[in-house]
This record gives C-alpha cells, structure tokens and sequence, in this order.
C-alpha cells in the first residue's frame, strides 16, 4: 500500500490510473478508522481498479473552542485497517500542503448547510465542501463513498457535486453500528465508561421514534416528544437538536412518511456525538 503526501503526486498517480482506464473510488477521512471507514473502502474496493482513502484532519471544518487538537490520530493503525479493507494506496496531506500560506478559496453550499449541525457549528459545511473540492481534484475519483452516518454532509456533498457539474458518482453507506446500537465514531473514544453507557440513548431514541411512526405517529412534534422523553431519561446528556426533515432538500417537513430524515445531536459530557434515521427504513 502506497502512502502519498503530496497533491501534485497524487494527481500524477491519478492521471497514469486514468490513462490505463482503471476507475479510482476514493474513502475521503479523518482517520483514526473503524470498521465504519473499512465499510465504506469494501464498497469502494469493488467499485474501483485504484482505491484510495485519504487521512486528513480538516482544521477548516473546526470551529474556535472545538476538538481539532485533541482529535483521535493513530496513523500506524490506520494503515492497517486501510491495507486490511483492500486500500491500494492513502492520501494524507499536511494542513500546509492542502492550506498554504495565501489560501483564500472557499465553497460555500447556501442553503442546505445552514440546519442541523451547520446551526450549532457554523462554517463547518464550508470547510467540508471546500475539502472535499480539493480531496477530488488531488485524487480525480470517478467514484467517492460517504457514510450517511453523517448524513448532512452527504446531503451537502451531493449538491455540491451537481451544482458545480463535478464529474463524480456520490455512494452514500449504511450507518455501521456497534453491537448494542450505538454508532460507530471516531469521536467515541473520547467517551468515558459511563458516558458511553449514556450514549446508547441516542440509538434507543431513533428506534422509539420509528416504533411510534409505524404505530401512526405521523407529526414532528408528537414523535419528538418521544425522543426528547428517551434522551431525557438519560442523565448527562445535553439536547442540541433533535429535527425531523425530508432526506433530499433537509427542509422542515410538516407530516412524516417513510422517507423523513431524523435526526439527533447530542452532548455527553464534552463529546458530541450526532445519530439518525430514515424513518421507513431499518438500519
Ligand atoms: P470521518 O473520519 O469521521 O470524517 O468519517 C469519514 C467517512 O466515514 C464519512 O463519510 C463518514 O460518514 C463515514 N463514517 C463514519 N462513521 C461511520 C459509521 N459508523 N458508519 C458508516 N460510515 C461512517
């Protein structure tokens, strides 16, 4: 498995895989992986001849007061995870490569950015669009897969990849969860013992929404009370949002059907830690 740092290599590698028609599937990540990253590189190993996951921590996704600095690295182990799920080959940049001295570009997707955790984390969509601009123009993949574990961020993604006409299929992937239900983070190794027991919450509060949608609960605000009386029974956790909204447009929704968005943040102690559902759907 090949380890590149360098944007003007990568593309040379990109243009040689092009060249010899092989497709390049591309795992955009922050590292610290998970059997959440290895899902989505599985899928992308059977869409690609040159698959490739990048490692970058975006310091333009984190807001001032947020956890840039104390964000989970394990480079070593990454590699093996990656080189176990059939990685051809890891893009890792420094900040500096990707953000150089002058850097003054930025992708700003309007509307779809603003709820959700673009309320509570403002400017967080814009270095998330902005790094992915750039993580596709290193690495030129026909094909790039995304967890909808973070489920606004594809949203965001797949507009931007029409809006701007980017020659690149989005393959949004299953939530992959642990045994007891709760997502899989990189973010929850912050968690201590009991905090993680307090995370099941979340899990717990999608599943009773779901139950009193397929019992007829067809209004935000009822089946909200539901989840709020879940995560409420929960000491320690802090509510940030708890929304419901159509799963394409991420706009509010007056009644919910099988393909409404939930979705859930939450803080345990100073991790926060963000869940959803469609509500039609199992997972
Ligand atoms: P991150 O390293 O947290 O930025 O995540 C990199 C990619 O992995 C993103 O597309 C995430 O949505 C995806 N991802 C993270 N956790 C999970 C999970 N539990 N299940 C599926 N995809 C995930």
């Amino acid at each position: 498995m090949k380890i590149i740092t360098s944007i003007a290599e990568m593309q040379q590698v990109a243009r040689v895989a092009r060249r010899e028609g092989g497709r390049i599937a591309l795992v955009p990540t922050m590292g610290y992986l998970h059997d959440g990253h290895a899902s989505l590189m599985r899928e992308g190993r059977r869409r690609g001849e040159l698959l490739v996951t990048s490692i970058f921590i975006n310091p333009t996704q984190f807001g001032a007061g947020e956890d840039f600095d104390s964000y989970p690295r394990d480079f070593a182990g990454d590699t093996v995870l990656a080189a176990a799920a059939g990685v051809d080959l890891i893009f890792a940049p420094t900040p500096r490569e990707m953000y150089p001295d002058g850097y003054q570009t930025w992708v700003d997707v309007a509307k779809i950015s603003l709820p959700l955790c673009g309320a509570g984390r403002p400017g967080h969509f814009r270095g998330v669009a902005t790094v992915v601009t750039k993580l596709f123009n290193a690495v030129q993949p026909d094909v790039a897969l995304f967890g909808k574990k973070d489920f606004q961020q594809l949203a965001v993604i797949r507009r931007m990849t029409a809006d701007l006409n980017l020659p690149v299929e989005i393959v949004g992937m299953p939530i992959v969860r642990e045994v007891d239900g709760v997502a899989m983070s990189s973010r929850n190794a912050y968690l201590s013992a009991e905090e993680r027991q307090h995370a099941l919450c979340l899990s717990r509060a999608l599943t009773r929404a779901r139950e009193m949608y397929r019992q007829g609960g067809n209004t935000p605000a009822v089946l909200q009370a539901g989840v709020l009386a879940v995560l409420g029974a929960e000491s320690g956790v802090a509510v940030e949002y708890v929304e419901f909204r159509h799963s394409g447009t991420l706009e509010e929704v007056a009644t919910v059907g099988d393909d409404t968005l939930l979705a859930l943040a939450v803080k345990i102690g100073k991790t926060r830690l963000i869940d959803n559902c469609i509500l039609g759907e199992e997972n």
